[in-house]
């Protein structure tokens, strides 16, 4: 296909993985980048530091022949561990089994190695330091902050893959020049990042291989681990009312705060004042915009095209399917406008069904896993994907351990499950109350192989 040249624009996951692929495929991404190499710098701290990643991740990771570069960065989590106001904990597993299992990753060390993989794949460098700052769609050029330099210049290349995340510089650059429409929907609650210390001889002071929630209705504590021993906890909770980042202003309120909501985790975090004074607080976004392309000359993927908020831990792993995706429609089509078409008909709707499900999951993080109905019903899933794997999988399951199902068909899939799980549960409070000839011939009748 030509030309062989493509700009990248964004060296965060998206990005790194697209160049790596692409320089699989014979193409020389050139791909820039508007921070320094945090390879070479300090690392901000306090924003998203580690993050869950999913099966669709890591066979993007594996098409892409990195994933063994990154297994050392990965620990396994096998479900949610609760926590209640008294300390009791409890384990929800997310699948059926120990294969089913999700990992916790540093978001900085995985994009460190694949910039480094990009690297060495392609033989070129990444630019950092530079800045998109428009676009002339119409000539075909952009315009570029050299950062160290404080000098602009411009950049005639096509195409072009803006992988510049969720506030892209190339998105609103269409939306100004009316090429494309959409929405930006800030979620009314934040979220800010805290650190819960290792234990003595660097050991992780919660259990290692799970997701600790501390799910309090309104809002929530989550901690995910890393490999040093530390956890990285974040609070999501809303930004103005009563009990909001806006009404917690000084040391002792958030001390107070804490020592209520989450009385077991507050000797965990020797440094909760600074952490919490420090540390910035991100809000969140939902990004519905579309065209995602424009002709032949510029595509968007990832948060640039469909930032969702985290609640499924699917941004990236949905980011790294875009990726794969793309990569593949590079093999089977020779124009770019067709590669880019295809791209945008097959990932619109997947993106829009795995936001909407992103969304649905913050309710029941922060609430409805301490239900027992839900708990009734998350056990019966299991035990249905268990008797019948060819007709029911848990829509978590879908999402996260079943990369061959698209995020749609999850999604209508999952409605239809959950008709059936509320059939069954109906006055119905323990498994074992459950009638399983019932179970078994709805399963049949009403859901169809997968
Ligand atoms: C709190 C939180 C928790 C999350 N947890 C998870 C999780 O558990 N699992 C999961 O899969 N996802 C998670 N995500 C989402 C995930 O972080 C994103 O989906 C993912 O980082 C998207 O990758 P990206 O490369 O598209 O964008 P980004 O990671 O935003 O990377 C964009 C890159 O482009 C660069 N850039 C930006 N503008 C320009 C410009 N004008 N010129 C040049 N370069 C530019 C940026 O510096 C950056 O390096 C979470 C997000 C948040 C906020």
């Amino acid at each position: 296909m030509q030309p062989t040249t493509v700009t990248i624009i964004g060296a965060g996951p998206a990005g790194s993985l697209m160049g790596i692929l692409l320089a699989r495929r014979g193409f020389a991404p050139m791909v820039y980048e508007r921070r320094a190499d945090m390879r070479r710098t300090e690392m901000a701290a306090g924003r998203s530091i580690n993050l869950a990643l999913a099966d669709r991740g890591l066979h993007a990771l594996d098409r892409a022949g990195v994933l063994e570069s990154v297994r050392s960065l990965m620990i396994p989590m096998r479900g949610r561990l609760l926590h209640d106001l008294n300390g009791v904990t409890s384990l929800q597993r997310y699948g059926k089994d120990d294969t089913e299992v999700i990992y916790s990753i540093s978001r900085g060390e995985l994009n460190k190695r694949l910039m480094t993989e990009y690297e060495r794949i392609s033989a070129i460098a990444i630019r950092f330091r530079q800045s998109c700052r428009g676009a002339d769609f119409a000539r075909g050029t952009l315009t570029m902050l050299d950062e160290q330099t404080d000098s602009t210049y411009e950049l005639t290349t096509s195409p072009v893959i803006g992988a510049d995340g969720a506030s892209s510089a190339l998105r609103e650059e269409m939306t100004q020049a009316g090429l494309s429409r959409g929405s930006e929907d800030v979620l009314s609650h934040r979220y800010k990042e805290l650190s819960i210390a290792p234990g003595a001889g660097g050991r992780h002071q919660l259990d290692a291989n799970a997701l600790h929630i501390w799910p309090r209705g309104g809002f929530m504590l989550i901690a995910l681990p890393n490999i040093d021993g530390s956890f990285t906890a974040t609070l999501f909770l809303p930004a103005q009312g009563p009990e909001s980042f806006e009404s917690l202003t000084t040391p002792l309120i958030v001390q107070k705060f804490f020592a209520r909501h989450f009385p077991d985790v507050v000797s965990l975090i020797p440094d909760l004042d600074g952490d919490f004074f420090t540390h910035p607080t991100g809000a969140m976004v939902t990004v519905r915009s579309a065209p995602w392309h424009v002709g032949d000359k510029l595509l968007l993927i990832g948060d640039a095209a469909h930032a969702i908020v985290p609640f499924h831990g699917q941004g990236m792993n949905c980011a790294f399917e875009d990726c794969v995706a793309l990569s593949e429609l590079v093999d089977r089509h020779m124009l770019w406008e067709t590669v880019f078409d295809e791209f945008e008909r097959a990932r619109k709707p997947n993106a829009d069904a795995i936001a909407k499900m992103a969304l649905e999951n913050y309710v029941e993080m922060r609430d409805t896993v301490r239900h027992p109905k839900f708990q009734l019903q998350q056990a019966l899933s299991l035990e249905l994907e268990r008797e019948h794997p060819q007709h029911f999988i848990p829509r978590y399951s879908m999402v996260m351990f079943h990369h061959e199902i698209p995020y749609l068909r999850a999604l209508e899939r999952g409605r239809l499950q959950q008709q059936l799980l509320d059939d069954l549960c109906e006055g119905v409070d323990r498994i074992d109350q459950v009638n399983w000839g019932k179970a078994a011939a709805l399963v049949h009748t009403r859901l169809p192989k997968f």
